[in-house]
């Protein structure tokens, strides 16, 4: 199930004029998953930008005439938005365009700072004017003032780089040069690739590298700036291992999509192997293993390979429910239009149910109950993520510990107040084997962040009410 996401960013460097908003496209779509809220692409015709972007989904956004409309160029850079900070309105799509002293920049960000808020309020006291409510526009501001004193714009990157703090994976355009960034941390994965006739692309996942074609080649490593020009690409290493590595591990769990790799581990298997762990951990007498679709189902196969039960699909997911849908109010009925139960593979069954995460409880409320309808004997939830237990600074959007039903209630009262026989959480001491041994963070589980935590940590910390606005 999906309710909130992230962002997804997107790039292509061509060494001719090509159709890039063409390849912009294709690769938002296949990043749709990170972000529904808007979307936006930026091409770069001969150091003109041409820009579109809006509220809404890649393919309402991005109708066949409006692709057609954007020049032939050699960049592009795009991007496709949940919103972790600031409100979901126009103002706020990506990616950012400035316009500065030494040219133009585009740039498209996933990720949270930890410091946003201190390095805005910096520039601002300084004179700086801000035009969204979000971090892209800090760090824009950072790299065009730094780009002042910089040899070059990937010295204004690295420089910028300095003075951030936090996840962001970054895609940055000039008028000629296309510019990618990952924290030293590596919160957020980016990776890159290149198609059978030289055009490089660079994407947050590398199901958009397949989708356009493109052989991927490696991710963008930790604290890694990638520079495409005409001198083709060039890679500084200045910034990685200052830090030690901290790669989101519900990018595995939840948020990538299964057939993307991430720091050359595959999603899909990452996910089985938490289904595998999960069936050592939780053992249970049952008849049927069954995922929640879309992000349960790997799980549930690997719960079903590890434990021999076998596995059937006991939920059906409507493919056609878009965000133009008028969702009812109540959650537990959102999740009677988007799944239903089928009786004929859980009627009079004990049946193990996986599903990626649990956040505030109400949607596996909701499906318990579509399962125990449609005549299961019993409903052992099996869950592929630890309980959720603290904020995320990094571009997750874990809801306050207020709402968070683990920080609320022990295991066995869940299991009771959501309608279950039984429940086992992923164990946070065995993430490690759903990274392929890499350095990840799991704040959100267990409360080790890497960075200072912010001031002012609200979603919504840069909209101010008037009672909050200095005379
Ligand atoms: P809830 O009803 O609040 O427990 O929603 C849980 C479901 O929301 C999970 O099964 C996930 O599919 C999805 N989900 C969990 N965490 C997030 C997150 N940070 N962002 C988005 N969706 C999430």
């Amino acid at each position: 199930m999906s309710i909130h996401e992230e962002c997804g960013v997107f790039g292509v460097y061509a060494p001719r004029p090509v159709n890039a908003a063409q390849f912009c496209y294709y690769g938002l779509y296949a990043l749709q998953h990170r972000g529904q809220e808007s979307c936006g692409i930026v091409v770069n015709d001969d150091g003109l930008f041409f820009s579109q972007k809006d509220l809404g989904l890649v393919g309402d956004v991005f109708p066949p005439a409006r692709i057609a409309a954007f020049p032939a160029g050699t960049m592009a850079v795009a991007h496709t938005r949940y919103g972790t900070t600031g409100k979901n309105d126009r103002n706020n799509c990506q990616p950012i365009e400035v316009n500065h002293q030494k040219g133009r920049m585009a740039l498209a960000h996933n990720g949270n700072l930890s410091n946003a808020a201190v390095l805005r309020s910096a520039l601002e006291l300084s004179g700086a004017i801000f035009h969204t409510t979000t971090d892209t526009e800090t760090i824009a501001y950072i790299i065009t003032k730094e780009r002042l004193k910089a040899p070059s714009i990937e010295e204004a990157v690295s420089r910028a780089m300095d003075t951030l703090d936090g996840a962001y994976s970054l895609i940055v355009m000039s008028p000629q040069k296309l510019i990618c960034a990952r924290d030293p941390y590596g919160f957020r994965p980016l990776c890159y690739g290149v198609t059978p006739d030289g055009i490089y692309v660079v994407a947050s996942e590398s199901c958009a590298l397949r989708a356009v074609g493109a052989e991927p080649v490696r991710d963008v490593l930790p604290g890694e700036i990638l520079i495409f020009s005409k001198n083709g690409m060039v890679s500084n290493t200045g910034h990685c291992g200052k830090k030690e590595k901290r790669l989101c591990v519900f990018e595995y769990i939840y948020f990538a999509r299964p057939d993307s790799v991430i720091d050359g581990v595959s999603v899909q298997a990452a996910r089985v192997r938490a289904g595998e762990i999960l069936a050592q951990e939780y053992p249970v007498e049952a008849d049927l293993v069954t995922g929640v679709p879309d992000s349960g189902l790997d799980a549930a196969l690997g719960y079903s390979r590890a434990s021999g039960i076998p596995y059937g699909i006991g939920l059906i997911k409507n493919k056609y429910i878009g965000r133009t849908f008028i969702s009812p109010e109540n959650r537990m009925d959102q999740v009677k239009i988007k799944l239903s139960a089928v009786s004929g593979a859980v009627a009079g069954k004990r049946v193990v149910l996986i599903d990626d995460s649990i956040v505030r409880g109400t949607t596996l409320k909701g499906i318990v109950s579509l399962i125990r309808e449609a005549g299961a004997k019993e409903i052992h939830v099996r869950v592929a993520a630890p309980p959720f237990m603290h904020p995320c600074y990094y571009g997750t959007d874990i809801d306050s510990e207020a709402h968070l039903i683990a920080c609320r209630h022990p295991v066995n009262e869940i299991a009771a107040l959501l309608g279950m026989d039984s429940l086992g959480y992923f164990p946070v001491a065995r993430l490690s084997e759903l990274t392929g041994g890499g350095n990840y963070c799991d704040a959100c589980f267990s409360g080790r962040y890497a960075t200072a935590i912010p001031d002012d940590p609200r979603k919504d910390r840069f909209e101010q009410r008037l009672s909050e606005i200095g005379k």
